[in-house]
């Protein structure tokens, strides 16, 4: 099979940011334009006369190809596996080779060093087509590329570049290890110190929920450098695995994403050398808060791709297979209106995540609008999920079809890369900030 990415380059080069598909689609897809519409930032700040304004939801040419053929490979090629890989709690490795040779790993690393060289968007289409068949798919690729892959590119300097990016484009995976035992919503209370060596550092400590772990090659780890400057010392490091004293201690078995690993590390003594350190020293907590607020953006498209992959299945059943009474099920009332309840959540959800990933890429502030999309959409994608299970009845319930793993895939959205919670704290904060006099 082609590469993905490799067929889409041409196109990415020459596409001019706003040529839109002409393409009909199923699902709405966002345009690319040079300013993204706010539906949170005063619009004083942003001077918009000079744009013809499009929908959100429609997206370029190279996006959009990038969405279909990605749906077309999660469909004929992971699709397939699916069930098994949820009952094995295990990714099979030839999907991780097959992410590799399609170029989904690399999607947003620059084609020098063996990626894509696409946008923040095209990366969000992706994550959303394979949450669409498989949302434990889209977490690796997800963690991978918004996380591991962007603090690389950014924070790295041109020897990191050189050192990692082309083994992330080509055939390491990247996990992106912040959470400990004691610190999960407190992130910078982390406890994992890291001490200066002649030639390095060396790392001690523990790191709880990573994902990928199993599967990685490369670890972004945060370790506090002088705790006594509190979370000015966490500092960003890069372990390889098989680095003495690195260790996986446990696998953790969950209620949904079952294939998607989640472990617990342990660093006894890991000496690296300078070169693994990544960016500045007491740098880590920006790049955190930084990195974190962009990968969002990825967990809401991973939760909208899994209400539309569990609203697609259902609609389906209902409207093509199952009779009661002698019509389809579908066709009842009281079935259609929750249906078309649901679809509407759907799209407002998709709207708040390219708005945001729009608004990133146009260089506005957008911190606000990833935590309202990350709110919302894993808010859709637990009613969606929840209701296409009972649309299907009793056979949203057994475990044939996808309807009861969406479901249990569905509940994550709330917890990762910040809870429900805490999303609401910084929407909360920033609002406060504009309304207070
Ligand atoms: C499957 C999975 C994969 C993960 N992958 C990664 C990964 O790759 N890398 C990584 O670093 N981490 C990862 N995590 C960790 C994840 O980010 C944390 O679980 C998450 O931040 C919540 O932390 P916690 O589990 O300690 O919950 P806690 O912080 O203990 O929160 C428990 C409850 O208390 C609430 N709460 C906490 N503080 C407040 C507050 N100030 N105000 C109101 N409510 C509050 C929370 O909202 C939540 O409802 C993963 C977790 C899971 C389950």
């Amino acid at each position: 099979m082609a590469s993905i990415s490799r067929a889409l380059r041409p196109l990415s080069r020459t596409t001019p940011s706003v040529r839109l598909a002409s393409k009909r689609l199923p699902t709405y897809r966002p345009v690319q334009s040079a300013y993204a519409f706010s539906t949170t930032q005063r619009r004083r700040d942003v001077d918009l006369s000079h744009l013809t304004p499009t929908p959100i939801t429609l997206m370029s040419e190279t996006e959009t190809m990038m969405a279909d053929a990605v749906s077309k490979f999660a469909q004929e090629q992971i699709g397939p596996k699916v069930r098994e890989m949820d009952e094995a709690e295990a990714m099979d490795a030839s999907v991780v080779e097959q992410l590799f040779e399609q170029g989904i790993m690399g999607i947003e690393i620059p084609e020098e060093f063996g990626g894509a060289g696409m946008n923040f968007t095209s990366a969000i289409v992706a994550i959303e087509e394979l949450a669409r068949v498989d949302p434990s798919v889209s977490v690796m690729v997800d963690v991978h590329n918004t996380l591991v892959n962007t603090a690389i590119m950014k924070y790295g300097d041109a020897q990191a570049h050189r050192a990692w990016l082309p083994k992330l484009a080509t055939n390491t995976v990247g996990s992106f290890c912040l959470s400990e035992p004691a610190s999960g919503s407190d992130a910078f209370a982390l406890q994992t110190k890291a001490e200066k060596t002649a030639d390095g550092y060396k790392i001690n400590g523990s790191k709880m929920w990573i994902t990928n772990a199993q599967e990685a090659g490369l670890y972004l780890v945060f370790a506090n450098l002088d705790p006594s400057k509190g979370y000015k010392g966490i500092t960003a490091f890069i372990i390889e695995k098989g680095t003495p004293g690195f260790s996986i201690a446990k696998k953790e078995h969950k209620l949904g994403i079952r294939a998607s690993s989640t472990c617990v590390l342990n660093f006894d003594d890991v000496v690296i050398p300078k070169s693994n350190l990544l960016g500045e020293e007491g740098q880590g907590y920006k790049y955190a808060i930084q990195i974190l607020n962009e990968g969002r953006i990825g967990i809401a498209a991973q939760m909208t791709g899994l209400a539309l992959g569990a609203w697609e299945n259902a609609a389906r059943y209902v409207w093509n297979d199952r009779k009661q009474f002698g019509q389809l099920i579908g066709e009842f009332q009281g079935m259609q209106h929750q249906i078309a309840q649901a679809y509407t959540e759907i799209a407002a959800a998709r709207a708040l995540v390219y708005n945001a990933a729009r608004k990133k890429e146009a260089g506005q502030d957008f911190v606000q609008d990833a935590a309202m999309a990350k709110l919302y959409a894993s808010q859709v994608a637990g009613r969606v999920a929840s209701s296409a299970v009972e649309w299907m009845g009793g056979m949203g319930f057994v475990r044939e079809g996808i309807a009861e793993k969406m479901f249990r895939d569905s509940k994550i959205g709330a917890i990762y890369e910040g809870t429900s919670n805490i999303q609401l704290q910084t929407i909360a904060k920033l609002l406060q900030k504009q309304y207070t006099n």
